[in-house]
């Protein structure tokens, strides 16, 4: 089970709640939902939800620094 947000507005549909607003059931899978489903609050597509998971996954990229190497006798 897994939460999916939507690009646009930030809905996120979770895969345990389902959607009571467009008539989902809990435990409804977001790839087992109609093709027409779209997003209860902007009206977007399922194109436009990202998996949570995936996501997550994008962790922040730090640029290191070469540090400057100081020799010390
Ligand atoms: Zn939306």
């Amino acid at each position: 089970m897994g939460v999916w947000c939507c690009m646009s507005c930030e809905y996120e549909y979770d895969e345990e709640v389902g959607s009571t607003a467009t008539g989902i059931v809990a435990g409804t899978d977001f790839d087992t939902l109609p093709k027409d489903w779209r997003c209860p609050v902007c009206g977007l597509s399922k194109e436009h939800f990202q998996s949570e998971d995936m996501l997550r996954g994008e962790s922040p990229i730090e640029l290191a620094d070469a540090d400057d190497e100081e020799i010390e006798f």
